[in-house]
């Protein structure tokens, strides 16, 4: 098992003053608490980032990151931003492969791989996504669709740089649906992401790298999805926007 992580993943939701609110009420809830067991992870949009990083910088657990880079360094690229530049404002993680960057931004294999290489280079962890579609797993090839989609960009990283890396399992079919796996298809691909990192890289890091779950995951089916013995936590979408929901699930990992 990875450690225990609960991320965030906002989209493009919460305007500037809605987002700071937002995280003042999740870093004094989490005060309260003390969870210092769940890694947490706020991934709002790039506009936000320098001052949530500021507002969470004194909180050893409390993290930031982006929810793409560039897969450039620098240069003519108007409106992308690069992984320096987010590692500029203090971020420690990066989002890369989400399904909407793949499906609406036709990121594939190659891009995903320069993104990754620019994140490693500017220090910044990538949370990596891979999920398959509904029909892929209607025709019984989800456990083929995820083998590729990390082979593509994980499979010729080193054992340190892997080290790294989250990876988030998230079931196309799940995300923003209200469709969640059940806690068995998630416990199926979790230990199928970790039999593949076992033969590709070595047993520790089978054992150590962080697998979340992502697919409408909230208060009401957290704690089935995170008693899962390969499910160190989850990337939240919707149910990361409303600070309430979103400390219980820190709240749920911790426990769990
Ligand atoms: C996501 O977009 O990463 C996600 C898991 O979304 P939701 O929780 O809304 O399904």
């Amino acid at each position: 098992m990875g450690s225990k992580m609960v991320a965030g993943n906002w989209k493009m939701n919460l305007d500037f003053p809605t987002g700071i609110d937002t995280v003042s009420k999740i870093v004094s809830m989490l005060e309260e608490m003390e969870t210092p067991d769940v890694s947490v992870v706020i991934s709002p949009p790039y506009i936000h980032l320098e001052a949530i990083q500021q507002m969470t910088e004194d909180f050893p657990n409390i993290y930031v990151a982006a929810q793409d880079c560039s897969g450039h360094e620098s240069g003519a690229f108007t409106g992308e931003v690069s992984a320096p530049m987010i590692s500029s404002v203090g971020a420690q993680y990066v989002i890369l492969g989400h399904s909407e960057r793949r499906m609406y931004h036709g990121e594939d294999g190659k891009l995903l791989s320069e993104k990754i290489r620019h994140a490693f280079e500017a220090g910044l962890r990538p949370i990596y996504c891979v999920g398959e579609q509904l029909q892929e797993r209607y025709d019984n090839r989800q456990e083929e669709v995820v083998q590729s989609q990390l082979e593509d960009v994980l499979g010729s990283l080193t054992e340190e740089e892997m080290n790294r890396v989250v990876v988030a399992y998230e079931p196309v079919w799940a995300i923003g649906t209200g469709e969640t796996a059940s806690a068995e298809q998630a416990q199926e691909m979790h230990a199928f992401i970790r039999s593949w990192l076992g033969s590709k890289f070595n047993e520790d890091i089978a054992d150590s790298v962080t697998i979340l779950y992502g697919g409408s995951c909230k208060p009401a089916n957290a704690e089935e999805l995170f008693s899962q013995p390969d499910v160190d936590g989850g990337l939240i979408g919707g149910a990361s926007l409303g600070p309430d929901d979103f400390v219980k699930l820190v709240e749920i990992r911790d426990r769990v």
